[in-house]
């Protein structure tokens, strides 16, 4: 790629798109150069301090039709230049760091909504923002049900590239178990519809090469979702351990025997004592919050089945207060922006996944981790499983300088990745892989795994011009 590429890349698109459709605004090419994976947010801060250049591509592209997007793709495709699809910006592994000269491809004006009560279902352009989806289905008496914290700030086509989960995904699943239909376009330009359906026996599954594809097979441009009918009936309880193992224990247990809470959360103590000062809770204390969400008699009878166990397990009941408490603060992530604010700071989020025999130590050895690297950390499980969990390890640290706390935040990360691996833990729940995890993929996936990976690269993207560097496939060009 040479910026010769870009510049006639940037003159044919303007021509076949219209001027207005593509942007090089410095507003636009800085705005769509970062999202929030934590490195990202250090560098941005580095150049506002004028201590280093800010990452950006060479345009923002604003297609407003599948039609469009398969313009971009093919001229993409004949001129090699690469194209980074950008959704709401709110990825949190370095999925969307734009290659010098790369065309930056904004889906956002790809946001209608058409739903269909008789099925409950809705297809629904990929640059609808979550909040965007949800107002328009809730009038309409639907919920998608898949409430990611970053709802208000992520797109349809974002969850599905990164294969996302909400918090209500013990009832509803989780984004690939959502998605019936998805329409994608490849490089080159061609379209890839794949129709909707309940269920099918055609082959296999095509719609899962694109979902968790972060970008590097095609560009989402529209997707069939599943709804769920609003306002049913839900049951806020609460419910506090001794410690976190017998939580574990109590969770285990009410999942394998067939409840079925909407919302499944169980903290560690520290970050009990953290989230829930204000409820007076014993030193090791380990606080699960349930919401139930069905019918009235059914949630009833699950929540008291589910009290009984976790009494069982040690356990007792704190009322609906910490649930309440945790609903009206639960898109509130400001904690985990503020350790990356400030020179040196750095926090992030690492959400990982377990069989439940593996839990507990993937547990204690990244919580070892992250205290042998000098930073805090505490934890909690949600999405929870009948054969394990995803847990998320918290973690904030200081370094002297913004440029120590990049390599400070790598240091840990790739530690706790290498903790979680070596105890035979999943490396993403549902965050994807991005530029980020890409390492830790590769040894995740061995090998065969990365090879037969690649094929699918080559096979769909034979120039390598679909996001090169994320998943560790095709290097990033430089
Ligand atoms: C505060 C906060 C809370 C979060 N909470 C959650 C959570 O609860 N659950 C969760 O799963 N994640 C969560 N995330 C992570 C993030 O919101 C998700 O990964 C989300 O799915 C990304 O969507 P986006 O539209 O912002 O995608 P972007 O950040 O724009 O892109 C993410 C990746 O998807 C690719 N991509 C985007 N759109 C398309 C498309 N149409 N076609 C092909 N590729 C595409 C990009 O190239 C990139 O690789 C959170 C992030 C933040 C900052």
């Amino acid at each position: 790629m040479t910026s010769t590429a870009a510049t006639t890349a940037i003159t044919e698109l303007r021509r076949a798109l219209g001027e207005e459709k593509v942007s090089t605004a410095p507003v636009d090419l800085i705005a769509n150069g970062r999202a929030v994976w934590p490195v990202e947010l250090k560098q941005a801060r580095r150049a506002m301090l004028g201590e280093i250049e800010f990452d950006i591509p060479a345009c923002v592209v604003r297609p407003g039709s599948t039609d469009d997007v398969c313009t971009v793709l093919r001229i993409a495709d004949e001129l090699r230049v690469p194209v980074i699809p950008y959704g709401g910006g709110s990825g949190i592994v370095g999925g969307t760091v734009p290659p010098p000269g790369s065309i930056s491809l904004d889906t956002k004006a790809l946001n209608h909504i058409d739903v269909d009560p008789v099925s409950m279902i809705a297809r629904v352009g990929a640059g609808c923002f979550g909040i965007e989806l949800e107002t328009a289905l809730n009038s309409q008496g639907f919920t998608f049900g898949h409430y990611p914290q970053s709802l208000y700030v992520s797109t349809v086509g974002g969850w599905i590239a990164t294969r996302a989960s909400g918090t209500f995904s013990t009832l509803h699943g989780n984004i690939e178990d959502r998605v019936i239909g998805l329409d994608v376009v490849l490089p080159g330009g061609k379209l890839l519809s794949l129709a909707p359906s309940p269920r099918s026996a055609t082959g296999p599954d095509l719609k899962s090469c694109f979902i968790g594809s972060e970008g590097a097979f095609g560009v989402i441009t529209a997707a069939t979702l599943e709804l769920v009918p609003t306002g049913r009936p839900r049951l806020h309880q609460a419910c506090v351990f001794p410690t976190f193992q017998q939580g574990l224990d109590a969770v285990q247990h009410f999942i394998q025997a067939g409840a079925r809470p909407a919302v499944v959360r169980l903290y560690d103590s520290g970050e009990t004592a953290h989230k829930f000062a204000n409820f007076s809770i014993p030193a090791e204390g380990a606080m699960l919050l349930l919401i139930f969400e069905g019918t009235g008699t059914i949630i009833e009878r699950e929540s008291e089945v589910v009290e009984e166990i976790c009494r069982g397990a040690g356990g007792h009941s704190a009322g609906a207060g910490p649930v309440d408490h945790w609903w009206q603060t639960r898109f509130d992530t400001s904690s985990l922006a503020a350790g990356n604010c400030g020179e040196g700071g750095y926090a992030d989020a690492i959400e990982v996944s377990a069989l439940w025999g593996d839990l507990p130590a993937v547990y204690a050895s990244m919580l070892q981790v992250a205290t042998d690297h000098g930073a805090r950390a505490f934890a909690h499980v949600s999405h929870v499983y009948q054969s394990g969990a995803c847990l998320y390890v918290i973690f904030a640290g200081e370094a002297k300088t913004d440029r120590d706390a990049i390599d400070a935040y790598q240091a840990v990360v790739d530690g706790l990745l290498a903790s979680c691996l070596a105890n035979n833990g999943a490396v993403s729940h549902h965050h994807g892989v991005g530029r980020g995890k890409a390492r830790s993929l590769a040894a995740q996936h061995g090998p065969a795994g990365m090879e037969a990976l690649t094929a699918l690269k080559q096979a769909f993207d034979p120039h390598n011009i679909m996001n090169p560097g994320v998943l560790g496939l095709g290097e990033m060009v430089r």
